[in-house]
């Protein structure tokens, strides 16, 4: 099998390689022979996460008044450069950050390192949110991270270092940002890990040693794809770090294995994994959808029968019911968000909070007497704002038209304006209600946007038409509605 190389790559065993050894050793090996691994996640949406990383870093060294920081060779952003450079930084501060050790072959950066009487504490900074409040803390300690740490304290006591413990730091769930500036002790909680982590020693050390001796090896491991394949950070044997780029149809075993493979079927667990992995190369079509001892769901067994005769499976009759209970017009109001801000940004928001910057409605009409519209969401800003879910209108008049934009310095009376014009008005609804979208809330558990898909599809017989008619046969004409817009608060992102 040909393999594309990477000649660049680091030949020692760093934390990710260790984290991905223990997912898989093919991952690990290919990783360390240079082989390059195709990207699971788009560039732009991995540049926002590492954003995200760095800010979450940036707030968590000033937990460290004074800390020195130490940059990677080649980068001489700081005076303290590497490995030498962190000995020197450990001996002049109370704390350092991006400390690098290395020991045979092994490799670690610790985000920061705290200088102590005893010996050195190590702190791995994660833009997780973590619940402080509750009754099962522990539960909710990722397992994933305590390896990671296992691993840097491992390193570092190779190294020579006398290490004393180890932590998380981590972003507080339950934070929500006040009306100043957001600062550190209030957003991050400090978690100590260091009993978990020296559970684990001795079979970091252990495991280490037989990934050195495995990567040393000019053949390839022999692991099959399964389920180690996808990331799970919070399974609990802390081993799946990440989806595995050779999974895809182009990458190293993902390019081997049939376009039908059994191991796509959906809802596999238990012994159906080993069954439908444990053979190289299964194929679906090689599969008896009414074997008694495979005991396929239903949804397995249609899938199986579907493959195999090339068939669509179509539910015709809960679908004509589904579609039965449809009224004229129907609306599609797409929404934008951005759901990797860590750190919030504006009042009242919490860590993660999505923020709303783009929204779309197109309206689908059987009779055209609907009128669309549309408006910026004004709340772009908050995503729980009561005035975002109001201010989609659902059937503004056509000379009043927005391209996209609230018309500027419309307040929440310009919201009352469109209502008062809108078709939902025109047919009886009540002033100022939209039964639609109060319903859809309540179906979302109280959320006034959804925790989802960012497409919804409202059903607006409620408040729109009452006397609408009956959908019968679609006739799919379906047009923008002259909605839609780029919230300008949404990008760039500023710092507030
Ligand atoms: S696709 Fe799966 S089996 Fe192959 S290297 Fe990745 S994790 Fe290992």
């Amino acid at each position: 099998m040909a393999l594309a190389h990477d000649a660049s790559v680091h030949r020692s065993i760093t934390k990710t390689s260790y984290l991905l050894g223990r997912q898989c050793p093919r991952r690990q090996w290919l990783g360390h022979h240079g082989v390059v691994e195709p990207a699971v996640t788009e560039a732009a949406v991995l540049a926002l996460q590492i954003e995200a990383s760095r800010e979450v870093e940036s707030l968590a060294a000033e937990l460290f008044p004074g800390a020195l920081r130490v940059c990677r060779e080649g980068e001489a952003t700081t005076p303290y450069v590497g490995v030498e450079g962190t000995k020197r930084a450990l001996a002049e501060a109370q704390a350092v950050l991006q400390a690098h050790f290395e020991a045979d072959g092994l490799a670690a950066i610790s985000d920061i390192v705290e200088v102590r009487a005893e010996g050195l504490y190590l702190w791995e900074v994660k833009s997780s949110t973590y619940e402080a409040e509750g009754d099962d803390d522990e539960a909710r300690a990722n397992p994933l991270y305590d390896w990671d740490l296992a691993y840097q304290v491992h390193v570092a006591r190779e190294a020579g270092n006398v290490v004393i413990g180890a932590g998380l730091i981590l972003l507080r769930k339950e934070y929500v940002r006040g009306g100043g500036p957001v600062r550190a002790e209030e957003v991050l909680i400090r978690l100590d890990r260091s009993a978990e982590v020296a559970a684990l020693a001795a079979r970091v050390a252990e495991e280490v040693a037989a990934q050195q001796s495995m990567l040393r090896g000019s053949t390839m491991p022999t692991e099959l794809p399964g389920p180690r394949c996808k990331g799970g950070r919070k399974v609990a044997a802390g081993n799946r770090p990440s989806d595995c780029g050779h999974f895809l149809p182009h990458g190293v075993c993902g390019r081997e294995l049939p376009v039908f493979w059994a191991g796509s079927l959906p809802n596999l667990a238990g012994g159906k994994i080993a069954l439908v992995t444990g053979t190289p190369g299964l194929k679906i079509e090689d599969l008896d959808p009414n074997d008694p001892a495979a005991k396929w769901t239903e949804t397995q067994r249609r899938v199986i029968e579907g493959v195999q005769t090339r068939d669509e499976v179509v539910d015709h009759v809960p679908l004509r019911e589904k579609l039965d209970e449809l009224e004229w017009p129907l609306s599609f109001v797409d929404l934008e968000f951005d759901p990797t801000m860590a750190i919030p940004r504006h009042p009242g928001m919490r860590p993660y909070d999505r923020v709303p910057f783009q929204w779309a409605l197109a309206i689908e009409e059987e009779c055209g007497g609907g009128a669309g519209g549309g408006a910026l969401l004004p709340g772009a800003h908050d995503s729980r704002s009561e005035s975002s879910v109001r201010r989609v209108p659902a059937g503004r008049p056509a000379t009043d038209r927005s391209p996209g934009r609230a018309p500027p310095g419309r307040g929440d009376d310009g919201a009352e304006a469109d209502r008062e014009a809108s078709g939902r008005r025109r047919h009886g609804a009540p002033a100022g209600a939209d039964p639609t979208l109060r319903r859809h809330r309540e179906d979302r558990k109280g959320g006034l946007l959804p925790p989802g898909p960012d497409v919804l599809l409202l059903d607006q017989k409620a408040g729109t038409r009452p006397d609408g008619p009956r959908l019968r046969r679609p006739r799919h004409r379906k047009r923008n509605a002259g909605g839609g817009g780029v919230a300008p608060s949404a990008a760039p992102r500023r710092e507030p």
